[in-house]
């Protein structure tokens, strides 16, 4: 990988101490994002799609553009690119603009690899529809699988949420395998990308996916800001949930007319700084290469699995990572005892459920330790890791009963 220049990182900069590895929960962000929305408050901040006075154009102009930006990265046409507030609520809103779809012979297909934002909207949809939701079984590598898929797939399977990458565990679920099957029953195919789509090359068009949702901040862009993906005609076809300024084509007394897709589910004044932000991040990746974005964190991770491998007082959930992600606890010790002992050396890293306790649940623990790499991270900061967590097992040996 090109060299990741640290000092394009002022966070970093200013913490040269500190080793963040909680990438997965928010990325830093690069100067290059911070000028851009600096220059947006400082040159051109004024809202968008309204003033017809020069300042205001440009602010559409640059606005608008993103949504060119992000087709290109994730190979669809622009007007399949929903503006949203990031991935919770573009997956909520979809849902919602689902609901009058579902039926109550209806099937919802989800796993308990799903972030809390990826199925709760659906328990909601279920108890409101009397559709069933039914959770496909994960193998013994705790992914999804096509044999797995196919016992949960029928004629009655409307929706089928996929989470590309586990926000927890870090497996790589086969998603264009499993959106072919789905769609062999017609049923729709959402893609919870908040995880995959900063890491790696992801095609919505090879993929197949119908919808597809991803969180700008975690990308090294700005928070507040995120994408939905839909192909065209079916994302047309939906209702918008939202209601307000900018969507609408006209509004009488008790009757209104809506825009056509993306503008109909853009209602309101969108996070425009943070939209704006988006395009410096995606270029920044772009730069270095999507292959080697997520090369690099792999071989991280990769790193710190093989020095922890063995270590008996671990129980290493992430085994043998197949993304930037490694998840652990230390036997007989909390998650938050573990990841505030790794803060005494400096060591960011998030300890919990990751806001997705199905998964936590099922593999038998209230909470795990969890370090998540990224392009801004060195072979260094994997060894501080590796010894900062056999430092935190001596420290423990005794608390252990
Ligand atoms: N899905 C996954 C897999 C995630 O990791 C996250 C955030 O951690 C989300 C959804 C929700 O993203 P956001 O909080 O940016 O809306």
């Amino acid at each position: 990988m090109n060299e990741v220049k640290r000092a394009d990182f002022p966070l970093l900069e200013n913490n040269k101490e500190m080793i963040y590895l909680d990438s997965a929960a928010t990325s830093i962000k690069p100067k290059q994002v911070i000028d851009k929305i600096n220059e947006y408050y400082t040159t051109y901040g004024v809202n968008v799609h309204r003033g017809v006075y020069d300042m205001s154009s440009r602010a559409t102009d640059e606005y608008e553009d993103v949504r060119n930006v992000v087709a290109k990265f994730i190979n669809c046409k622009p007007k399949e690119v929903v503006y949203t507030k990031g991935t919770t609520n573009g997956l909520n809103m979809l849902a919602n603009m689902l609901l009058p779809k579902i039926n109550k012979d209806d099937e919802i297909v989800v796993s308990v690899l799903d972030h809390h934002s990826a199925v709760m909207p659906w328990q909601r949809v279920a108890k409101a529809t009397g559709a069933k939701l039914i959770f496909v079984e994960l193998d013994e590598n705790n992914k999804i699988t096509v044999e797995n898929f196919k016992k949960v797939l029928n004629n009655k399977t409307k929706v089928v949420n996929i989470t590309y990458v586990s926000n927890v565990l870090g497996v790589v679920n086969p998603v264009k395998e499993l959106t072919k099957l789905a769609h062999e029953f017609n049923s729709i195919v959402i893609c919870d990308g908040a995880q995959a789509v900063p890491h790696m090359k992801v095609d919505v068009k090879d993929l197949d996916v119908d919808f597809l949702a991803f969180s700008s901040h975690k990308m090294l862009g700005p928070t507040g800001s995120g994408i939905l993906y839909g192909k065209y005609n079916l994302l047309n076809s939906l209702d918008p949930v939202e209601f307000g300024g900018d969507m609408n084509d006209g509004v009488e007394m008790y009757e209104a007319t809506y825009k056509d897709a993306p503008e109909k589910f853009e209602a309101g004044t969108p996070s425009i700084a943070g939209l704006i932000g988006l395009k410096p991040a995606i270029q920044y990746l772009e730069n270095i290469g999507m292959d080697n974005v997520h090369k690099h964190s792999l071989e991280l991770a990769t790193y710190v699995a093989e020095h922890i491998r063995n270590n008996e007082m671990l129980e290493l959930y992430t085994k043998y990572p197949e993304s930037g992600i490694i998840t652990f606890n230390i036997k007989g010790i909390h998650p938050h005892d573990t990841a505030t002992y790794l803060s005494t050396h400096n060591i960011c890293v998030r300890a919990g459920h990751h806001c997705a306790q199905l998964i936590t649940h099922y593999l038998g623990c209230m909470g795990t330790v969890r370090a998540s790499f990224y392009i801004y991270n060195t072979l260094d900061d994997a060894k501080k890791l590796v010894e900062a967590i056999n430092a935190a097992c001596d420290y423990f040996k005794e608390w252990i009963i």
